[in-house]
């Protein structure tokens, strides 16, 4: 009986010591974050002797940190003067970017603080966020993704050219034009010579079809890479047919179609002029382990502005996919947030 008691009494003296040792090093290390922040140097005595200098600043200088570059002074003057506080001055040098800081120079007051949890903001779209968002009645982070989208303004409307054409990851949508480009490694896929993916996108792809086989998905691409003249007069087709309207709702005008890129390719089910149901739904569950999504759905209509497309998959490869896939954000809102 003893024996179990002093088991138990020496469990508990071992408990406590770990216990105050995790205790005490936790403080310690607070100890050491606050004397980090005490030694980050002020201003003050750095601009103090120099002709940058305004008395009328001083107590200020005093709460701005320290930063080592050859405009600071200059610069932070004119903060000050738009009548920044040395808090946000801190925020600005911590965490805006060289280009933001620029403009954010030659811009009105903005108050940054509505700002600090947008990380995706720019200062020249500022006058665009606040209106879309009365506008819109949204969040303001709401307002800054779709405006950065471009959504403010209609589909085909202050297009940009991309500059990152042969990215794996490049962004094509209605606002942003491929112009003429033709990627230099395209493949043919094996299934017939006629459809074409760049060459880590085919490899992946009969790889998706393989597996989906084994699990009873049968697929076939029926459109893989198209080119820019090919895509104008697909287009134009449509836009006789149907009308221009009605075509830009499930036809991408030349310079805007993601097959331009060599990593969208379309799918039917074998057998099928069409992508069964049940194929469509293990597909969106399923592509991304292959490095695809489906990247226009019901949902994602207003903001691509592409009908459903169950059968047009996108290559991102494994690891951008799976993290789309499991942001369920459109691969437009997700560029902006986290690529851009
Ligand atoms: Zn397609």
């Amino acid at each position: 009986m003893k024996t179990k008691y002093y088991l138990f009494a020496l469990l508990l003296f071992i408990g406590i010591i770990i216990s105050t040792y995790f205790i005490f090093t936790k403080n310690k290390m607070k100890e050491k974050e606050l004397m980090v922040i005490k030694e980050q140097e002020t201003l003050l005595p750095y601009i103090q002797n120099t002709t940058a200098y305004k008395e009328e600043y001083k107590s200020a200088y005093k709460e701005i940190f320290y930063n080592d570059f050859p405009t600071f002074f200059k610069e932070v003057n004119i903060f000050l003067n738009q009548s920044y506080t040395p808090d946000e001055i801190n925020h600005i040098y911590t965490y805006l970017s060289r280009s933001n800081i620029e403009k954010l120079l030659d811009y009105d007051k903005v108050n940054l603080e509505r700002y600090y949890a947008i990380p995706n903001f720019e200062i020249d779209k500022i006058d665009r966020y606040e209106e879309y968002e009365k506008e819109k009645n949204c969040s303001l982070s709401q307002a800054v993704l779709y405006v950065n989208i471009g959504l403010d303004h209609a589909f085909y409307t202050q297009i940009v050219e991309i500059d990152n054409k042969e990215d794996y990851t490049v962004l094509v949508n209605k606002y942003r034009s491929l112009n003429t480009y033709e990627p230099t490694d395209l493949v043919p896929l094996s299934y017939d010579e006629k459809y074409q993916l760049r060459k880590e996108a085919r490899d992946a792809f009969e790889q998706l079809v393989s597996f989906g086989k084994l699990n009873n998905v049968f697929i076939r691409p029926y459109s893989a890479y198209r080119s820019y003249t090919y895509q104008q007069s697909i287009y134009n087709t449509y836009v006789n047919k149907d009308g221009q309207e009605m075509a830009d709702t499930y036809s991408a005008r030349p310079g805007h179609s993601e097959h331009q890129t060599g990593l969208a390719v379309d799918v039917w089910s074998e057998g099928f002029q069409e992508i069964l149901e049940s194929d469509a739904n293990w597909l969106k569950e399923n592509a991304y382990k292959y490095g695809f999504i489906v990247r226009y759905t019901k949902e994602t209509e207003p903001i691509t502005g592409y009908i459903e497309e169950p059968w047009h998959l996108r290559y991102l490869g494994v690891d951008l996919a799976t993290k789309v896939y499991e942001s369920n954000l459109t691969y437009d809102e997700y560029y902006d947030l986290y690529l851009k």
